[in-house]
């Protein structure tokens, strides 16, 4: 699983032992708002919705003391602009995300969302305007309904039907004996990974973040599911600024910027046409991987 995952992965956990606490209970957590609220700058405030402007100036970045992670980043992005992070396995990739998303803090530079440095958010509500589908798809003890509800835990059933049918995912619900009611276990057994690929869409349309962070799988799904978890997410990328780890060409080929990174350095921006004229490393990557560019 990706580093970015790590965190993510904690409060789910967190989450799971809290829901069985609470069994039975009608009260349910944002799993969301736990836990974030540490070391909120005193001038912190809430932002609401974004236009999704993501500006980084000469971030640079260590997990430990010395050295390196991402040095020197500096990229723009434009509203509702697709971006694909491209490069081999430990380059920064998933690190570009755990700063977008505050999991850790730059030591130089300055992330900015519309303008306004992300340190002067209140973690909350950055993290409320933001989106994940990831590979592993995080799944919780509950109701298929109440899975994809937890994008967003005031949606109404009507909603979260609605939301589903835009993510392909309703036909095969539907399909299930008790639909909507079908009880998932953690890790999902009785459902294909695509399916739950599906769910995890259905959540995030839900959500309806300002920023999308997107972590291609990798796993073999079958041609069908893929064509419809494809689809869905053309309708859950539309108009938002979204971020994909990017493994699959097809993607990356229609991105509106690549950002090429190597040993924690963007060596590398432009679109797939741009870059391949360079005849660099992109350039490499691209007629040596093909479909492993990411
Ligand atoms: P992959 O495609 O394999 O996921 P990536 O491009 O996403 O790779 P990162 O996960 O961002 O790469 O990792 C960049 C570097 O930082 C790697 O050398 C990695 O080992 C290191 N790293 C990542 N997370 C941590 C962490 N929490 N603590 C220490 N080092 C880390």
């Amino acid at each position: 699983a990706r580093q970015f995952t790590r965190p993510l992965n904690d409060l789910a956990n967190q989450f799971n032992t809290l829901l069985s606490a609470i069994a039975g209970a009608e009260r349910v957590f944002d799993i969301l708002d736990m836990n974030i609220e540490e070391n909120d700058e005193a001038d912190a405030s809430d932002v609401n919705a974004f236009k999704g402007k993501v500006e980084f100036t000469n971030v640079s970045f260590s997990y430990e003391k010395d050295g390196n992670t991402i040095t020197d980043a500096n990229f723009l992005v434009s509203p509702g602009e697709t971006v694909a992070l491209v490069g081999p396995t430990g380059a920064g990739k998933s690190t570009i995300i755990n700063l977008l998303s505050r999991f850790y803090e730059p030591n130089q530079g300055t992330i900015t969302i519309d303008g306004i440095s992300i340190q002067q958010m209140t973690r909350k509500s950055l993290r409320r305007a933001m989106g994940f589908v990831l590979q592993d798809v995080f799944l919780f003890e509950g109701t298929i309904r109440e899975n994809i509800r937890y994008g967003r835990l005031n949606a109404t059933d009507e909603e979260v039907i609605e939301a589903a049918k835009q993510a392909n995912a309703h036909k095969f619900i539907s399909r299930l004996p008790n639909g909507y009611d079908t009880m998932l276990s953690q890790d999902g057994s009785g459902i294909s990974q695509g399916q739950k690929q599906l769910l995890s869409i259905a959540r995030a349309i839900l959500r309806d973040p300002s920023i999308l962070i997107l972590d291609e799988a990798t796993s073999n799904i079958d041609t069908v599911t893929e064509i419809k978890i494809q689809e869905a997410l053309q309708r859950l990328m539309k108009n938002r600024t979204t971020f994909v780890i990017a493994h699959r060409l097809n993607t990356i080929q229609h991105a509106n910027q690549i950002l090429v990174l190597q040993a924690g350095k963007i060596i590398e921006k432009g679109n797939h046409e741009t870059l391949l004229t360079k005849r660099g490393f992109y350039f490499s990557l691209y007629n040596n991987g093909e479909k492993e560019v990411g």
